[in-house]
C-alpha cells in the first residue's frame, strides 16, 4: 500500500479531531499533500473517524481524480485541493464542525483577536459568506477569505485550518475553537477588548522563537 505514513496520520488525526472535541459523527474532513507526487491523501466521505481504516483513505490528484482507493473521497475535496494548488507552503488542511466555532460562524462575522494564540495564524478570524457544503463555490470562497491566513470560519458550517504539517493544521483548528469559546464566554458577561494590530504584530514576532530551540526538538 502506498503512502503508508500519510494514511496512518489521516486515521490518527481523524480520531484526534473527535478526542479534542472538535467534531462529532462524520462531520469534518482532513488531508495531507505530498508535493513530490502532486497527490493528496484525504479522508473518505461519511465514515466515522473511529471506523476509518488505512485502506479507506483516498489518494487523489489536485484535479479531483482518484489515484488509489475504493472509497468515495470527502465531499469537500475541492476545498482541500484549492489550497495545495495555489499555496505552496500548505501541506495539510483540516475542516471541522467544532461547537463554538460553528456557533460563531452562524453570526457570519469576523472574530476579533481577544487572545494572542492566533497571532501566527491570522490577525482576526475571518468568516466567509455562506456557500453550500461540498461545492466548488465553498472551495473558492474559503480560498478567497483565507488569503495569507491559516484559519477561517465557514458561514453556518464550521472551521477550516491549514498548516505546513498535519500537526500545525490541528493546532490551528484547536486555537480557532479556543478563540471562539473565549469570545462567546467573554461576550456573555461584557464586551471583550481586542488586541490591537500592533500588539498582534509583536506577538507574531515573539512566536518565531517560542518554545524550545529548534536543534533540541
Ligand atoms: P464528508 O464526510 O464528505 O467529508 O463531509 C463532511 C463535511 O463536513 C462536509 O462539509
Ligand atoms: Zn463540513
Amino acid at each position: 500500500m502506498d503512502y503508508l505514513n500519510e494514511r496512518k496520520k489521516i486515521v490518527e488525526y481523524g480520531k484526534k479531531l473527535v478526542d479534542e472535541g472538535l467534531t462529532t459523527g462524520t462531520g469534518g474532513n482532513l488531508s495531507i499533500y505530498v508535493p513530490e507526487d502532486q497527490v493528496m491523501l484525504i479522508s473518505p466521505s461519511g465514515i466515522n473517524y473511529y471506523d476509518t481504516k488505512l485502506e479507506d483513505v483516498v489518494v487523489m490528484d489536485l484535479d479531483g481524480n482518484i489515484k488509489e482507493g475504493n472509497r468515495k473521497p470527502s465531499s469537500e475535496f475541492a476545498m482541500h485541493s484549492i489550497f495545495y494548488k495555489n499555496k505552496p507552503g500548505v501541506l495539510s488542511v483540516i475542516h471541522a464542525h467544532a461547537d463554538f466555532a460553528t456557533a460563531m460562524s452562524c453570526l457570519r462575522k469576523n472574530v476579533p483577536p481577544i487572545h494572542y494564540v492566533i497571532a501566527d495564524m491570522c490577525k482576526e478570524l475571518k468568516c466567509t459568506d455562506y456557500k453550500i457544503y461540498g461545492s466548488p463555490e465553498i472551495a473558492e470562497e474559503a480560498y478567497r477569505v483565507m488569503g495569507d491566513d491559516h484559519g477561517i470560519l465557514l458561514a453556518n458550517h464550521g472551521l477550516l485550518a491549514t498548516g505546513n504539517s498535519i500537526e500545525s493544521a490541528l493546532g490551528n483548528a484547536v486555537n480557532i475553537e479556543f478563540l471562539c469559546k473565549l469570545y462567546i464566554y467573554a461576550k456573555s458577561v461584557g464586551e471583550p477588548v481586542a488586541l490591537t494590530d500592533k500588539e498582534m504584530d509583536a506577538v507574531a514576532k515573539k512566536f518565531t522563537n517560542y518554545g524550545q530551540p529548534k536543534s533540541k526538538k
